[in-house]
């Protein structure tokens, strides 16, 4: 990260820095500590939040100007002299965006036990956007058969997941999306029941009661500000409505306001908020489950896959300007 960031954040937020060449091994006498050589990384929303400093410390911690920046990612082992570790093993967790990263204390860091699949999906359908997914829709929204379901930012690393998770628990599902091409993706792929182009929509809340003449049963809110106000018109009674993530407010000084915030009270409805990460003890679970899944070609996955860290600080911005189709991975190295 080269500065912090107020308002829009742009590629030249970042730089790509060559350093001298080191020597990839853990230091003489630290303990704990491995050597990572990074594959895939993943370039997710949350990341905009964290080049911004904070007064009050956020969720996150801040970027550091300066400093190289974290994500998610997968990574092999290439040095250890932690004894959970072993050179050769591939892992998936919070890693730098540098082709080598040198990590003391490991947490958080998940074993891959799916190497038959592709490496990449560990950042998206079985990594964190799944797993968010999951616990969003199946454990927080809990549907039942045959609700109503929108979800916005619907090809997305997290959305094409919901509504696929929507179709298998016999819901009917609407997704919203912001090019005709991710239309076509999220009724002819992903088998959503319909779909729509919100730039293409002078009227948010007419468009979704054209789709939902009946109300919506279960919102899966990944963007906010206008969309989350016309929902809010069109919810049924007793509705959920969950709080994954607002992307449309994430470059704004200040936020969108909201219109309709009283259909919250008229309508009954149940807006509940979470943070993936509270959920991991029960993330194996999910990599069985989804592994399974495709597998059995139940559920598909697309990915928006760019070459090298050059690229990165592009690929990272691209989410904001809706510019990834599907799940946005930074290959750095195919082995
Ligand atoms: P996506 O792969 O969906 O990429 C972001 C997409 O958001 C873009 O492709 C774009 O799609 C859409 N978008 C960008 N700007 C706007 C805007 N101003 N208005 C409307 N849509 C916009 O990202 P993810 O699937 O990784 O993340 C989806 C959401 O989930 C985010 O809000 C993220 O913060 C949240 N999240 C929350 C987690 C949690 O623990 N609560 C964990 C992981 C993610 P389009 O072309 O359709 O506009």
């Amino acid at each position: 990260l080269k500065n912090y960031v107020t308002g829009k954040a742009t590629e030249s937020d970042m730089e790509v820095v060559a350093t001298e060449a080191v020597e990839l091994k853990v230091p003489e006498g630290s303990k704990d500590t491995i050597v990572l050589k990074n594959l895939y990384l993943s370039c997710d929303p949350y990341m905009r939040s964290r080049m911004t400093k904070h007064e009050i410390p956020s969720y996150v911690p801040d970027f550091v100007p300066g400093e190289v920046i974290t994500g998610q990612g997968v990574s092999k082992v290439v040095d250890s002299t932690h004894a959970d570790y072993k050179v050769g093993e591939l892992v998936c967790g919070m890693t730098g965006w540098e082709e080598y990263s040198l990590i003391s204390n490991p947490q958080n860091f998940f074993k891959i036990n799916h190497p038959e699949i592709p490496l990449s999906h560990y950042t998206g359908i079985v990594g964190m956007p799944g797993f968010t997914a999951h616990i969003g829709f199946n454990e927080i929204a809990a549907p039942k058969k045959g609700e109503y379901v929108f979800v916005s930012a619907a090809a997305g690393a997290v959305g094409q997941l919901v509504g696929q998770f929507a179709k298998l628990m016999g819901c009917y599902v609407v997704g919203s999306a912001g090019s005709d091409e991710k239309v076509e993706l999220l009724k002819n792929k992903f088998g959503f029941d319909n779909a729509f182009n919100y730039k293409k929509e002078s009227d948010l809340n007419l468009a979704l009661q054209r789709f939902f003449p009946e109300g919506i049963d279960i919102y899966f809110e990944n963007v906010g500000g206008a969309t989350l106000d016309a929902v809010l018109q069109n919810m049924r009674s007793h509705g959920r409505i969950v709080a994954c993530g607002m992307i449309s407010q994430y470059n704004l000084v200040e936020p969108d306001g909201i219109h309709n915030l009283f259909q919250i009270v008229a309508k009954r409805i149940r807006m509940e908020g979470f943070f993936v990460s509270d959920h991991l003890s029960s993330y194996r679970k999910f990599e069985e489950m989804t592994v399974q899944y495709i597998k059995e070609d139940k559920i598909t996955y697309v990915e928006d896959i760019v070459e090298g860290l050059k690229n990165a600080p592009s690929a990272l911005i691209g989410l904001f300007e809706g510019r990834n189709v599907g799940k946005q991975v930074v290959v750095v190295s195919r082995e």
